[in-house]
């Protein structure tokens, strides 16, 4: 009985719960849950990872780390807290994830190409004169890329190639509009 009162407790607790707070309603204190998680072999939360639990800005921008194609251990790291607090904290707000990290290869044309570390897709030939998966779709619907210009995601998810992602703008308005991005997830915090 014990055992079961104590997954429902971890259940809680992985729900954003703090420690306190699940002692208040299993009418314990927050030392002895920490205690029965820790006989137990439950994981417990460092203090940086369960203030960022309760920190919705910085959460804002492990989303859109997250969207952007990092998977969560990759963002943890950005934030110094492991890959599961990054997932608790999406989940308790309700934000949705990907069922899978998103496919490490597709193809195109015939062509493989396979998910970068920076989020791309990059074509598996050797010497590829195009090997960006987005430049490729976006020149077989438009024509070559102009000199100067780059193709720029639109929802800042590098692996979302769908044609109606891609924009193309000059290098100059690229970085501003990134700038721009930036600086409205700067006011998020
Ligand atoms: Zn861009």
């Amino acid at each position: 009985m014990l055992e079961l009162r104590n997954a429902s407790m971890y259940a809680m607790y992985l729900d954003g719960k703090t420690l306190r707070e699940v002692g208040e309603v299993f009418n314990i204190t927050m030392a002895a849950v920490r205690k029965a998680f820790v006989r137990d072999g439950y994981k417990t939360r460092s203090s940086a990872e369960g203030s960022l639990l309760k920190t919705n800005p910085r959460c804002k921008e492990m989303y859109a780390m997250y969207h952007s194609g990092r998977n969560f251990v990759e963002v943890g790291k950005e934030f110094g807290v492991g890959g599961a607090t990054v997932y608790t904290a999406f989940r308790i707000r309700g934000w949705p994830t990907r069922k899978h990290s998103v496919n490490p290869k597709v193809t195109f044309n015939g062509q493989t190409y396979s998910l970068t570390k920076v989020g791309y897709y990059s074509s598996t030939a050797k010497n590829d004169k195009t090997p960006l998966l987005h430049r490729v779709i976006w020149t077989h619907h438009n024509g070559p890329i102009p000199e100067g210009y780059v193709i720029h995601h639109i929802d800042e998810n590098k692996a979302n190639n769908d044609i109606s992602n891609l924009q193309c703008m000059t290098n100059s308005d690229h970085g501003k509009h990134h700038d721009s991005l930036n600086k409205w997830r700067e006011s998020l915090r």
